[in-house]
């Protein structure tokens, strides 16, 4: 099954010289959909995870299947605001302005064994913040993964010292 023919390209979102990729397509297939499943899975297949960790808001599609799959609890890195319990918070730069995401500070145990997911990997910055948050709570990312890695945004050079899996490279 071809899964890259699951994501359509979407010019100009949602600002011009942006190709947006849509992951919708893939979702709502029950077969791509099980699939990307399983291959996401299958990266983490072989290590001990105790959360998946899902990024605001594309990656709680996801994340939450995947640690259901691997037996772990999920746990959502927030934009700023939303959370409603304690919070610690990461900033990053964009490419305009900078963003804020959270998590909960009772959501990671010291020495828990975290993975990381994310719809998109793009410079870098999202999953980098995220990797961060985990870190001041004491947990060990064991891996980062993601549907599609825009390799030619080179997010993995920010992320050099973990492991970073993507199901579709463009
Ligand atoms: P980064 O911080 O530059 O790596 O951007 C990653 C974040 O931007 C992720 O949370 C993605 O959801 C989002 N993103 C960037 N490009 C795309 C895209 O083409 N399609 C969907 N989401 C994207």
């Amino acid at each position: 099954m071809d899964l890259a023919s699951y994501i359509r390209d979407i010019e100009d979102f949602p600002k011009a010289g942006v190709i947006f990729k849509d992951i919708t397509p893939l979702l709502s297939d029950p077969k791509a959909l099980n699939k990307a499943c399983d291959v996401l899975c299958g990266f983490a297949g072989h290590m001990h995870v105790d959360k998946v960790v899902g990024v605001d808001s594309r990656g709680f599609i996801f994340a939450p299947l995947l640690a259901s799959r691997l037996g772990a609890g999920f746990v959502p890195v927030r934009k700023s605001g939303k959370l409603p319990h304690t919070t610690i918070s990461e900033s990053y730069e964009l490419e305009y302005g900078s963003e804020i995401l959270e998590i909960h500070t009772d959501a990671i145990k010291k020495g828990e064994k975290v993975l990381v997911h994310d719809d998109v990997l793009a410079t870098g910055g999202t999953a980098n913040a995220v990797c961060k948050l985990i870190e001041k709570l004491g947990g060990e990312v064991v891996q980062c993964n993601f549907l599609i890695e825009l390799t030619f945004l080179n997010g993995a050079e920010k992320l050099n010292g973990y492991q970073i899996e993507a199901l579709l490279q463009y």
